[in-house]
């Protein structure tokens, strides 16, 4: 049975199996493409270069890439998955999901993502652990380079996530995803009955999260860096009136306590003026400051928005301006980022991919 684990731990850059089944490594480089592709590519004297192009790569194997691996593989289109840094993606950093359609006693989070793959590769999903660090849409086939090796794609799926923004105190780390630090309400605020949290941040996001909680909480400590919140006015009203909330101003995050246990047992935080610390007795610790979508590698041939997500273009979740190219996922929503909505993105871009691709293949 395939481990995310055991992939995270292989070589960083394995033979690939190309569409039409032969292996190319470092010794056996299909020299005749590199030198065709040569003429107009700069990166072919640096790179060595598929002579394969496939119908479809995606980018990315959180819920996304995964389920248009599914949908792409069931329509007979030998998808090719790159997995990146994080094979499984986001889910695989949590324990219980409650809220995936079809699992009413919930579901492990890595076990959720094991099926998915388990199910894109029944299907013909091919995967390479490799990361895109740039790409060129403006040839055709387009080109995807992953370390020093060249992917060429007629059509691409871009489903690489959004990465939750940190504070990097002591504890977080170890406690984060099923014992206690978390960044998502909707996900985990219902694992916190009648117990008291805290929520790190001062944005919109921070009073937004922090309000949700209140319906499962008993307390919910809103703790910010300064004395007022940066959300909008009908936000920070909302939430600095509740009675469920108490607002923790000119704190900082120290550290969060429970790593001996394994489960949180307290935020410690400091005063920014006079430096005293105290600790917040709590159970959860939700941390609101903010995501990065990982468009980086696309963002200078892509539309992304000022807070750097795609931006798909008017009328379609998930397609480009850059005909066959589509994004799905986390990276093109600041809105919901939730597994299913991230699935639904995904099956949309495989079916548009699917169509493209006919269209444009007769
Ligand atoms: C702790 C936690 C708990 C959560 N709990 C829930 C829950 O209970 N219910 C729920 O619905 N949602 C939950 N979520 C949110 C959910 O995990 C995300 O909405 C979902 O994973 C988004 O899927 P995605 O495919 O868009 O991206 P991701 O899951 O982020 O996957 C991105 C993928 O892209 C790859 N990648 C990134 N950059 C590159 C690159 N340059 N090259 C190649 N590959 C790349 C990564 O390796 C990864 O495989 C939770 C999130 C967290 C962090």
């Amino acid at each position: 049975m395939f481990s995310f684990a055991g992939a995270l731990a292989g070589p960083a850059l394995p033979s690939f199996a190309s569409a039409s089944g032969t292996v190319q490594t470092e010794t056996n480089r299909p020299l005749a493409g590199c030198q065709a592709a040569a003429d107009v590519s700069p990166w072919s004297f640096t790179h060595f270069m598929s002579s394969t192009v496939e119908n479809v790569v995606i980018v990315g194997t959180g819920c996304a890439g995964l389920t248009a691996a599914i949908y792409t593989g069931r329509a007979n289109l030998n998808p090719l998955v790159i997995e990146g840094s994080l094979p499984g993606g986001q889910l695989t950093t949590t324990s219980e999901v409650e809220n995936f359609p079809g699992f009413p006693h919930g579901v492990d989070g890595f076990q959720l993502m094991q099926n998915l793959r388990e199910q894109a590769t029944k299907f013909g999903a091919r995967f390479e652990q490799a990361q895109v660090q740039s790409v060129d849409f403006g040839s055709s086939p387009r080109r995807l380079v992953c370390g020093d090796r060249v992917i060429l794609a007629k059509s691409v799926i871009i489903a690489t996530g959004a990465s939750p923004r940190m504070t990097g105190v002591p504890g977080e780390k170890e406690l984060y995803g099923g014992k206690g630090v978390t960044t998502c309400a909707t996900c985990d605020g219902a694992f916190y009955r009648k117990m008291d949290v805290a929520v790190i941040g001062g944005g919109d996001s921070a009073a937004e999260e922090a309000l949700f909680l209140t319906r499962f909480a008993s307390k919910v400590y809103l703790v910010h860096r300064r004395d007022t919140l940066r959300a909008s006015k009908i936000m920070a009203d909302r939430a600095t009136s509740h009675p469920k909330i108490e607002c923790v101003w000119n704190a900082a995050p120290v550290a969060v306590e429970g790593v001996e246990q394994g489960a949180v047992s307290g935020l410690r935080v400091k005063d920014v003026h006079t430096g005293a610390e105290r600790t917040l007795a709590v159970k959860g610790v939700f941390v609101a400051i903010g995501h990065v979508p990982n468009t980086g590698p696309f963002a200078a041939v892509l539309d992304v928005d000022e807070g750097g997500y795609f931006k798909p273009v008017v009328g379609s979740q998930v397609r480009t301006r850059m005909p066959g190219v589509y994004v799905a996922g986390d990276c093109a929503d600041h809105v919901y980022r939730q597994a299913i909505t991230a699935a639904g993105m995904g099956c949309q871009a495989a079916i548009e991919a699917e169509r493209w691709l006919a269209e444009h293949e007769g």
